[in-house]
């Protein structure tokens, strides 16, 4: 398989999952997207889920401008120093889905990032709430539910809040 084929994969398995959980996600909760980078996927979240309210968090907002959230809902700055006090806001177990698209090169990072933000995302997570995610998370309350979504392995990653 090319690198080519292998984003391509990758980014159909995110289109996918994010057209899946569109479609079954409870009609109340928040909506999260971890990551705007160039606002591919909040775009297609929010074409995907009219009237809903996406947060989008993001350090360095760098997207066209057709695809930045209105100031209200674009949390700047590290998602470690702006999403404790957004919990703290809004409360626990509010988010319906959250979708985290946060990697980069670098997997040993990556690894360590996604540790450190597991408590954060199971505590946000309302019962039944989904988070797609472009790696594995440790999230002592919910399911890997990858395999119900036809996804293959390794490809994306799927829990659901118990
Ligand atoms: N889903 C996006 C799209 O479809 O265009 C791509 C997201 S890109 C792979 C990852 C984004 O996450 C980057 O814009 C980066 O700045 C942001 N990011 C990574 N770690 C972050 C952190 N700790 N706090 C805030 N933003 C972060």
């Amino acid at each position: 398989m090319t690198r080519l084929d292998s984003v391509i994969r990758r980014l159909t398995a995110q289109r996918d999952l994010l057209d899946w959980a569109s479609r079954i996600i409870s009609p109340t909760g928040l909506v999260l997207e971890l990551g705007l980078g160039n606002g591919r996927t909040y775009d297609h979240l929010r074409t995907r889920l009219p009237g809903r309210e996406i947060y989008v968090f993001e350090r360095s907002p760098a997207a066209h401008p057709a695809c930045l959230p209105e100031p209200k809902y674009l949390m700047v700055g590290d998602i470690f120093d702006t999403l404790p006090p957004f919990i703290e806001a809004v409360g626990r177990r509010r988010a319906a889905l959250i979708h985290a698209d946060i990697g980069s090169g670098d997997e040993r990072l990556n690894r360590e990032v996604a540790l450190r933000m597991s408590p954060l995302l199971d505590e946000l997570l309302q019962p039944g709430g989904l988070l797609l995610a472009d790696r594995s998370f440790a999230l002592p309350h919910c399911e890997d539910v990858t395999r119900e979504t036809g996804v293959a392995e390794g490809r994306y990653y799927v829990y659901r809040r118990q």
